[in-house]
């Protein structure tokens, strides 16, 4: 019998993940990311970042493979990447893309009904300038500019005192959308997630690779990927600086990295692909 072919698929996340917390930088998994470019293994990020963040990042890293945004909110890739009927896809430059979340007049709308429904603190980035964004993010003018370049979710800070988090996740979740927690934001968006995202694009890779035997890896650092660890065949969650993994999160065959960051991401790959 013949043996099929296998490709692999590595779904990642970035702040925290492929990029450093601190300084973004991926050089940490520079060689890994190389490994992966020789083999033709696509390197998908699955983000709460952009569009327009993501395709800077690509070109940076060197990457042409798809990629989600905004917590699952959409699946972007190259026009012609998967040889199917576009037909309801929409465009963006060179790329065409799945929506699977809400558009950002909606999310908007819902953000001040929330405001104002439980009249607390909070201040999203529609209503914040730029150097305002740089300041909680380190981010350059013109990547600050790239991130509040929204289709589908709001990123918000929470300025007063414990806020009943439990509540506005509640209270969200019946109206149809959902607020995340991430590294230095809440996220409010539709109810899509990165796990939705990801059925969507395996349908996707295994239309356009019909005689391979897809195999996916998952990485991620915090609470916000979930869904993505949950939604591949190993998932891989690297350490964070501080040494300690991000507690709650349990799911089974779970690999967690000694290293943080992007040298943990290396540490994974070469563990799980070199051994096979
Ligand atoms: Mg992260």
């Amino acid at each position: 019998m013949n043996k099929r072919k296998e490709n692999w698929l590595i779904i990642t996340d970035l702040d925290g993940t492929l990029l450093d917390e601190q300084n973004y930088s991926f050089s940490q998994a520079e060689k890994a990311l190389l490994f992966l470019k020789a083999k033709k293994f696509p390197v998908i990020p699955c983000t709460s970042k952009t569009h327009q963040e993501v395709i800077a990042l690509r070109e940076q890293i060197g990457l042409d493979s798809p990629f989600i945004v905004e917590n699952g909110s959409a699946v972007f890739f190259n026009s012609g990447y998967f040889n199917i009927s576009f037909d309801e896809y929409d465009f963006y430059q060179s790329y065409q893309y799945i929506t699977l979340g809400k558009k950002y007049e909606e999310i908007l709308k819902f953000f001040r009904i929330l405001k104002s429904e439980f009249n607390i603190g909070v201040k999203g980035f529609s209503e914040m300038m730029i150097p305002e964004i740089q300041q909680y993010t380190n981010m350059t003018t013109e990547d600050a500019q790239k991130a509040k370049e929204r289709f589908f979710s709001e990123p918000f800070i929470i300025v007063s005192e414990n806020p009943p988090f439990n509540e506005i996740q509640e209270y969200a979740r019946q109206k149809g959308f959902r607020v995340l927690k991430g590294n230095r934001f809440y996220h409010l968006l539709a109810a899509s997630d990165k796990g939705q995202a990801i059925k969507q694009l395996l349908k996707l890779f295994r239309l356009k690779f019909p005689d391979y035997t897809l195999n996916t890896i998952g990485i991620g650092d915090s609470l916000n990927d979930i869904e993505l660890l949950k939604n591949v065949d190993i998932p891989v969650l690297v350490n964070k600086p501080s040494g300690c993994h991000q507690p709650g999160i349990e799911i089974k065959n779970l690999i967690k990295t000694k290293l943080a960051g992007p040298a943990g991401w290396q540490e994974a790959i070469f563990q799980i692909i070199q051994k096979k």
